[in-house]
């Protein structure tokens, strides 16, 4: 039995046959020099390719809204970008016309320039932006070459699918009924397999290394999800008890056991539990999975993976047709519309921002107020799309504030614009800030005096507090939301909540585990919000729990002899866990 470690990128667990994805191979691309006056050929092969593949990219489109239920089409309209943009068309014509190569040979030649630019450079957003480049390479090439080869169809049977990495087109394009999991060489928890893995609850593990070598096609392994293993070889006892986590898996997940509202207490008490969503992901089955509302909607999204920015008209329908879809979750739904948070790991093409230091740079709400029109526009969109539901408007990365005390008045001046237009929106609309720099926890008395709301956001405070970055392996040990100095922080900002009768929620991954998740609705926030997979678990854990157990369990860690790490922490309350929620077994791990 062996067991590889990898980056746990969907929960959940799977066990099965390999089915190994190799992709489509290599295409065997045909280069050589044309005879003079030929190449106005190549460039009308090349053109019916394009006209070809917009096709598909359309069809495919079609597909992914009937496959899930709305609208995960970005990337494929990104991909759509790449095929019509001008600057590289017109490189791809350039060396055909200059050097008289086919046009297969110029498309790979110029593709691969390009290539080599985004994996030069640091950031693992464009990074994997690469993969968006080789699909629709991949896409030229085979409709040039007429190669006709779709590994995709020969997935006929429940399997867990080993691949070096996949790229957008390929994951979709995978028969749904026969994924039972993700294992991957590359990628990461940015990539989109991991994005559509957790959104369509498909437990994943990215990162694997050299998986591909090491599995049989049709071999039995286990797959973990939630702590990013597979066990090739199980022997007996690994195979039942992973069985039986399997069971529990499903008997949790089965929307039909939900007796009342997800985060209903078994006293009857609440804690919601609403949905972090962002442009592009599906959200069909979000009403079944339990969310309530949406606690985070990361706006961001709107600006990654293209070349410029969205305009007013745009982001408008786009946040329209989220505040829509909150309403379907229930008739008093909240949707917390979060202003870009941009900078760290996420820079879009159409923001040039070089910083040395990016995650202590000019980002989210201090972008914004020194991108005063950008800012401008996105308030008037949400403004306006505020007279279909229930909005928040949240501010992120709040580190003092004066920052607030700006942000307020700029969304005034908005206010004041729309009102001189005769434009309508909520003009009850609330406000509210993250907490996620450590300033902002240890000034929270202040900061309530200028928001309706905080929400706490755990996976940038751990890493600000800790000074360890949340995505490099190497301080992971470090990246500890039940350190004590994060413990101290949450409760301040719980502290300064309550006493200025705040509504507060926590909307970091955290939030969905059980272990951790459980002890900050213990200390008394109102909401946790994650992604809507993770909601089931969540929601049998605290139905299962009365509010005196919670306050017991709030207990735990000030019951600890002085000295208490994080890890005596989490133990102390796990074995809590397991002790009162035996049913629940490894899924608490
Ligand atoms: C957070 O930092 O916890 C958060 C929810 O924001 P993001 O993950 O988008 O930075
Ligand atoms: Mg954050």
């Amino acid at each position: 039995m062996t067991t590889l470690h990898g980056l746990a990128t969907a929960r959940g667990y799977a066990a099965g046959p390999v089915f190994i994805y190799r992709g489509d191979g290599d295409i065997p691309v045909p280069e050589y020099i044309v005879s003079p006056g030929a190449e106005d050929g190549e460039l009308a092969r090349l053109k019916r390719s394009i006209e070809e593949i917009r096709k598909d990219l359309e069809d495919l489109v079609k597909v992914v809204r009937e496959r899930t239920g709305r609208s995960d089409v970005r990337v494929f309209e990104c991909h759509l970008m790449i095929l019509e943009d001008e600057f590289l068309c017109g490189e791809i014509e350039k060396r055909i016309r200059s050097r008289h190569v086919n046009c297969e040979s110029a498309v790979r030649k110029v593709f691969g320039m390009h290539r080599a630019q985004f994996e030069k450079m640091n950031d693992p957003y464009f990074r994997e932006r690469v993969r968006d480049l080789d699909d629709v390479e991949r896409r030229l090439l085979k409709s040039l070459t007429g190669y006709r080869h779709n590994p995709h169809l020969d997935l006929k049977s429940p399997s867990i699918v080993v691949a070096d990495d996949l790229t957008p087109s390929e994951t979709v394009q995978l028969p749904r009924e026969y994924i039972l999991g993700f294992a991957t060489n590359g990628g990461s928890s940015t990539s989109h397999v991991a994005l559509l893995a957790r959104a369509l609850a498909i437990p994943s593990v990215a990162g694997l290394g050299n998986i591909t070598s090491r599995v049989c096609a049709g071999e039995e392994i286990l797959l973990d999800g939630t702590n990013g293993t597979v066990t090739l070889n199980p022997d007996t006892a690994t195979r039942s008890s992973f069985g039986r986590l399997i069971e529990q898996q499903r008997e949790i997940l089965s929307s039909s056991t939900f007796a009342s509202p997800a985060g209903t207490l078994k006293d009857g008490g609440e804690v919601k539990i609403y949905a972090n969503i962002h442009p592009g992901v599906p959200l069909a089955g979000y009403s079944e999975l339990g969310a309530r509302g949406i606690g985070l909607y990361r706006s961001e999204y709107l600006w990654l993976n293209r070349d410029t920015e969205p305009g007013e008209e745009e982001q408008f329908q786009a946040y329209s047709e989220a505040v829509r879809f909150s309403k379907q979750l229930s008739p008093t739904a909240t949707i917390t519309i979060r202003v870009l948070d941009i900078g760290g790991d996420k820079i879009p093409r159409s923001v040039s921002i070089k910083e040395s230091n990016p995650f202590l740079g000019n980002r989210s709400i201090r972008y914004l107020l020194t991108h005063r029109d950008v800012f401008r526009t996105q308030l008037r969109a949400i403004l306006r799309a505020s007279t279909e539901g229930r909005v928040i408007i949240m501010y992120p990365m709040v580190s003092c504030v004066e920052e607030l005390i700006e942000a307020g008045k700029i969304l005034e001046q908005v206010k004041s614009e729309l009102d001189s237009s005769g434009i309508a929106y909520d003009k009850n609309i609330k406000t509210g800030c993250m907490i996620e720099v450590p300033s902002a926890a240890l000034n929270a008395r202040e900061f309530a005096r200028h928001v309706s709301f905080f929400s706490i956001g755990t996976n940038d405070l751990v890493q600000y507090t800790m000074a360890a970055d949340r995505g490099n392996d190497a301080v992971a040990h470090l990246y500890q939301p039940l350190n004590p100095a994060v413990l101290a922080l949450v409760k301040m900002s719980i502290a300064a909540a309550k006493e200025n009768d705040l509504r507060i929620a926590v909307c970091g991954e955290s939030a969905a585990d059980p272990v951790v998740g459980t002890y900050w609705a213990a200390l008394g926030v109102d909401v946790l919000s994650m992604s809507a997979t993770y909601i089931p678990v969540m929601a049998k854990v605290l139905a299962s729990l009365t509010r005196a157990d919670l306050d017991e369990y709030a207990k735990i860690p000030d019951s600890l002899p002085p000295g208490t790490t994080a890890d005596d922490i989490f133990r102390a309350c796990h074995d809590w866990m397991v002790k009162k929620l035996p049913q629940f077994g490894d899924l608490l791990a």
